[in-house]
């Protein structure tokens, strides 16, 4: 059966670009977990449940239709027939999105779409998933493992000047931001942020993105 890689690291450190240009080189598919989290805090959003009510968010976990495209070169997301992929990008959805994923029904219900995602997947060639519990809780079983970090200056410089940003003010902004969601990942009780057992541990503050994807090339080449 198909090849499962599971990446995790903190906020910024090039996962996303990592794991499309790893997928799409290695011809796997690929699921961004992230963007799944996203579109559930979008949706709860968007019909004005209280983000910081764990509560009220578990009421209407199981609500939305969250469906995932898992072609690397363009990944998709549609929330009840809605395409977020923008919409889940907004520095509001980003506030919000560390506190709806400490919610166990946020959790085990995207848990059971992704099973579902990665079991469709490896009667192919395989996927790259990422996101931040997948070689802990997702998918242990996962051969090759991943866990990506990086400077947090150089996360926020590089995240910044991606959304046109440069000056100081703004990068300080950003990097509050990103070390933020890092608190709230590693600390929630249900599937912390951390490395699992097994994992690569790759820092790619001094590397070039194709440099990391080569390495991950060939890990699972290996
Ligand atoms: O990867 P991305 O930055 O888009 O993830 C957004 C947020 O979704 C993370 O900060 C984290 O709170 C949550 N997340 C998670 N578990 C995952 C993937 C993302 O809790 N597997």
């Amino acid at each position: 059966s198909g090849l499962v890689i599971a990446v995790d690291g903190t906020s910024g450190s090039g996962k996303s670009s990592t794991c499309r240009g790893a997928a799409s080189r290695l011809g796997l598919a690929y699921l961004d977990t992230g963007a799944m989290f996203r579109a559930m805090t979008w949706f709860m959003l968007e019909h004005g449940v209280d983000v910081h009510d764990a509560d009220a968010v578990a009421a209407r976990a199981t609500e939305p239709a969250i469906v995932s495209g898992t072609d690397p070169l363009a990944p998709t997301i549609h929330v009840d027939g809605v395409d977020v992929g923008e919409a889940i990008r907004t520095q509001r959805v980003t506030d919000a999105v560390s506190p709806v994923s400490t919610v166990p029904a946020v959790r085990s219900r995207l848990l059971e779409l992704q099973r579902a995602i990665i079991a469709e997947a490896v009667q192919g060639p395989g996927i790259v998933v990422e996101g931040r519990d997948i070689g802990s809780v997702v998918a242990p079983e996962a051969p090759v493992k991943l866990y990506l970090t990086a400077d947090p200056a150089a996360r926020a410089a590089r995240r910044a000047a991606e959304q046109g940003e440069q000056d100081a003010a703004a990068v300080a902004a950003t990097q509050a931001s990103l070390l933020d969601r890092d608190r709230i990942d590693s600390g929630r009780a249900t599937a912390p942020l951390t490395m699992a057992e097994g994992a690569v541990h790759i820092d790619t503050t001094p590397y070039t993105l194709e440099q990391v994807i080569d390495r991950v090339v060939a890990l699972a080449e290996a």
